[in-house]
């Protein structure tokens, strides 16, 4: 016998979600994270701008409902998303969550990379973000850090990224 669910009464106005992302770093190409260029002398390998941040809060973002991952919503294959600026993605999948009657509470990132340091530019990506997700810049907190030499992101070859978010069903 099939039980049938037990978790409407669970079913809250507050969904949780998680979001990672990699990307290999390679020459001649731009390093985008968070929206916001960053001058390297590599940037990140990708369908897309390949901006590890940004797919790690759209994956988070989608995870809250459920909804798969960004790869299922802009397929790799697809040529339309060739080299676009993933905060246009950002924007899509939040009139997504908005047609679902959600809002993005608050999002905590944090990108993981050796080099170069991206502290000096944590405050634009953080307005950057906070534009695209409709929200204070309160409410979205990006942090970085290194693996101190290990690894794949230690060693130069690619850039990490994971977002945890919070979203609220929007009151009626
Ligand atoms: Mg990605």
């Amino acid at each position: 016998m099939v039980k049938p669910p037990d978790d409407k009464y669970l079913t809250p106005n507050l969904r949780i979600g998680t979001g990672y992302d990699v990307h290999r770093l390679v020459e001649g190409r731009d390093l985008v994270l968070g929206g916001v260029k960053i001058p390297f002398e590599k940037g990140t390998l990708g369908h897309s701008d390949g901006d590890a941040l940004t797919h790690a809060i759209a994956d988070s973002i989608l995870g809250a409902l459920a909804l798969g991952d960004i790869g299922q919503h802009f397929p790799d294959t697809d040529s339309v998303y060739e080299g676009i600026y993933s905060i246009d993605l950002l924007e899509r999948v939040i009139g997504l969550i908005k047609e679902k009657g959600y809002k993005v509470s608050n999002i905590d990132a944090t990108i993981v990379l050796q080099r170069p340091k991206v502290m000096p530019f944590l405050l634009e990506m953080r307005k950057t973000l906070s534009e695209a997700l409709n929200i204070s810049i309160d409410n979205i907190s990006v942090k970085a850090t290194t693996t101190e030499g290990l690894g794949m992101t230690g060693q130069g070859d690619a850039v990490e990224a994971q977002a945890v978010c919070l979203l609220a069903r929007i009151a009626e």
